[in-house]
């Protein structure tokens, strides 16, 4: 079978190679079991639907949620001499009807059809009519609310299927599904998990880069300089603005196309031909312009503005280089466009769950232009947290090369800031708290009042705010989703906060000095130091066993001159004050008056602000809790593993563990009566707990999670008696 699908590979479509997965997904299909492909844009799906068409009897159907998309398929294949058409809303009647009257004869090989075509009893009657082998989903994402484009008319298809005569094999195709999205799909179309071809998402040629903080027009106008008569697409958020970049771009002579909605269908056809034809070298677009456009060599893709999510920055990105050859990806970030994302959720009609939903990919989003991680690897944990961390050696991130710096005392202070804030605001008021802003917003929330109030006053907001990013993509900060996310700390600042742990970021000037640090007065350290001399005479010991040399430097930044002051100092504690303190303050003191200095109140270093925040009383909760309290909330497994962006067997872990841990649970939530004493008598009968035997001994009618489920509540209770 696979030597006749090789065959027609070369007949005729001319290659002589699959490409990875093609072959596998293909003799799947052909071996008549439901098959789902996850494949990267250009990966080749379209051949994986195909090649079996034209390996079986009748008319395959490919679903396809894209006018356009339809239309150049149908084209390619007519011009290789495979019989195919489209049926979608843009024919004539007589057009329609000459169509259907084709298919009813077994003309087509292939018939591409819009997913509302199924709504009409009509249209079935004919697919009843014909000999049906295979039904393709292009572009399957579509059918899954929790994907980025979901059409409520792909997943209705669903039903219809069941009236059909024969029930077709199905193959699902898409290039961006997270494992919610192909769980969705798999179960919406009945295809089992060991059916599911997966390649790499990885797109070894495509380099991505975060630009942030350049004038957008102008970083344009220099990257166009410098790739001249290379084709790229300029993706923008609104139509206002691609009309705005395209006549600013037309005007300085540059060859551009727009795309978008707002244009007559006409206007859309032109540009996306003159594009596609390399007539115009630029295409500049909203995300209506693309789907399905096989031009092969696109050079660059440029976000002008922040997507939605990374689903749909990977589909969009992905759409340079299917060629092969070395693209570029860049996304031009700014943090105004993060309001318009919100604003576009705000305004949908989504209730209230997947509003949530979508306030967390789009933070997972904004993470990504943070992240100092590989921009690719990143993308790729985003759609499979299993894949490890990898470097692809040609992202921004990756030729990133400013030095790691120490920046564990701002973290520390951005920390205790948020803490004592309530952690109840976002990134922009906690920044200015800590710049010292003399906002009435702050001062009506008495935040001038904090002992971190103004820590960071030498760095500028927008440095603060930065590094309040990246603590919020390294996990020691948390945001919560929703129209205005709120910051609050997690497990992972503890360590840090208690001095344990540093943390560093990439910067490319040395870390800012906190205002606290003073300069010391180099007078008063020579004095101290001979005093600390004197001392280590009389106790016959090293000098630094009196205090070490970054006490005394305190001591000349912070002149304390009483023991309430001398004690903040650190390194100077209540038995060191009792036997050099007085000392110590009376000579400090003297200086401070022969020299006439004022002593300001002298900010408290940090370490003791830090030890004032009660790390206990950071109730952070643990992971399985958070799943826990979800839980008893009323949702089910699979619905927190949504909200949580965790797979549903780490919640079911968390479920027992929390269980374990003596949470009450509400096992009828899990397995009824029947369930547990089938399970019960199962342990009895092989006298072990093992899950895979106990499992087996059950055929498999009740699932792992209820057997250790099951366990785990009498375990409970036989330990209670
Ligand atoms: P996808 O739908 O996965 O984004 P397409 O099916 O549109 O990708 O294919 C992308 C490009 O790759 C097309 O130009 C197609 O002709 C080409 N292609 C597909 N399979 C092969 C192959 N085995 N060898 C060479 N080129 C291929
Ligand atoms: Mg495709």
């Amino acid at each position: 079978m696979l030597n006749e699908a090789k065959n027609l590979l070369n007949q005729y479509f001319g290659y002589t190679e699959f490409r990875n997965g093609q072959a596998q997904i293909i003799e799947n299909v052909l071996q008549k079991r439901n098959t789902l492909g996850i494949l990267p844009t250009g990966g080749g799906k379209s051949l994986c639907f195909q090649i079996p068409a034209l390996l079986c009897n009748g008319t395959t159907l490919v679903i396809s949620p894209l006018i356009s998309l339809m239309k150049d398929q149908v084209d390619a294949l007519t011009a290789s001499d495979i019989p195919a058409t489209f049926i979608n809303s843009s024919l004539s009647q007589l057009e329609l009807q000459e169509r259907l009257y084709d298919i009813r004869r077994g003309v087509y090989k292939l018939v591409y059809v819009a997913p509302e075509r199924f709504d009409s009893e009509y249209f079935i009657d004919i697919l009843n009519s014909v000999h049906i082998p295979l039904i393709a989903f292009d572009e399957a994402h579509c059918i899954s609310q929790w994907g980025h484009d979901f059409r409520p008319s792909y997943r209705s298809i669903v039903s219809s299927l069941k009236k059909l005569n024969q029930r077709p094999i199905v193959i699902a195709l898409t290039a961006t599904a997270t494992a919610n999205v192909a769980n969705d799909i798999r179960s919406l179309l009945q295809i089992d998990s060991d059916d599911t071809f997966k390649t790499g998402f990885a797109r070894e040629n495509l380099s991505f880069n975060v630009v942030k903080g350049s004038n957008k027009r102008d970083f344009i106008m220099n990257y166009l300089k410098q790739h001249p008569n290379e084709s790229g697409i300029i993706y923008t958020s609104s139509r206002k603005e691609t009309d705005g970049l395209y006549n600013y771009l037309s005007v300085q002579g540059y060859s551009v196309s727009k795309y978008h909605a707002g244009l007559a269908e006409i206007e859309r056809k032109e540009a996306q031909e003159q594009f596609v034809y390399d007539e115009k070298q630029i295409m500049i677009a909203t995300n209506a312009f693309g789907m399905g456009i096989d031009k092969s060599n696109v050079r660059f893709v440029i976000h002008y503005n922040l997507p939605k999510n990374l689903e749909a920055y990977y589909q969009e990105a992905g759409r340079a280089g299917r060629d092969g050859d070395e693209s570029e990806c860049l996304l031009l970030f700014s943090k105004q466009d993060i309001q318009l994302q919100k604003f576009l959720i705000e305004q949908s009609t989504f209730d209230e769950e997947k509003r949530e939903q979508e306030y967390h990919k789009l933070n997972q989003m904004v993470m990504y232009c943070h992240t100092e991680e590989c921009l690719q690897s990143y993308i790729i944990r985003y759609f499979d947290p299993n894949e490890l961390e990898s470097s692809c050696k040609k992202c921004s991130n990756c030729k990133d090369t400013r030095e790691k710096v120490d920046i564990t005392r701002e973290a520390q202070m951005i920390f205790s800031c948020c803490k004592r804030m309530g952690e109840r605001f976002g990134t922009t008021l906690i920044a200015q708290v800590l710049k010292g802003s003399s906002q009435k917003r702050i001062r009506e929330l008495g935040f001038n009042q904090l002992s971190t109030y103004g820590l960071l006053r030498s760095q500028t907001e927008k440095e603060i705010v930065d590094t309040i990013n990246y603590l919020l993509t390294e996990d020691y900060l948390q945001l919560s989703d929703g129209k205005y996310p709120v910051v609050s700390l997690t497990e992972k600042c503890i360590p840090v906060l208690k001095g344990e742990e540093t943390v560093w970021m990439k910067k490319t000037s040395a870390p800012v000095r906190a205002e606290s640090e003073r300069a010391e007065n180099q007078e008063l350290f020579d004095v101290l130091r001979g005093l600390r001399k004197e001392f280590a005479a009389e106790e016959q010991v090293p000098p630094f066993v009196i205090f070490s040399d970054a006490t005394l430097k305190e001591m000349c930044r912070y002149f304390p001159i009483d023991e309430a002051s001398m004690l903040q100092i650190k390194g100077v504690g209540q038995s060191k004050y009792a036997k050099y303190g007085q000392a110590f303050t009376d000579a400090i003191k003297e200086f401070v008056t022969s020299n006439n200095l004022t002593v300001k109140e002298a900010p408290k270093p940090l370490e003791s602000l830090v030890q004032k925040i009660d790390i206990t009383e950071i109730d952070i909760k643990p992971s399985h809790v958070l799943s826990y309290e979800m839980f008893t909330d009323g949702f089910s497994i699979e619905e927190i593993s949504v909200k949580r962006q965790l797979s549903t067997i780490t919640i079911q872990n968390h479920i027992i563990r929390s269980a374990e841990e003596g949470y009450e649970i509400k096992w009828s939530k899990i397995f009824d009566l029947g369930t547990e004493k089938r399970i019960i008598n199962a342990l009895n009968e092989l006298q072990s707990d093992k899950l895979k035997p106990l499992w087996e001994s059950l055929n498999g009618e009740v699932n792992y999670f209820e057997i250790q489920a099951v366990i785990c509540k009498n375990k409970i209770t036989l330990e209670k008696q």
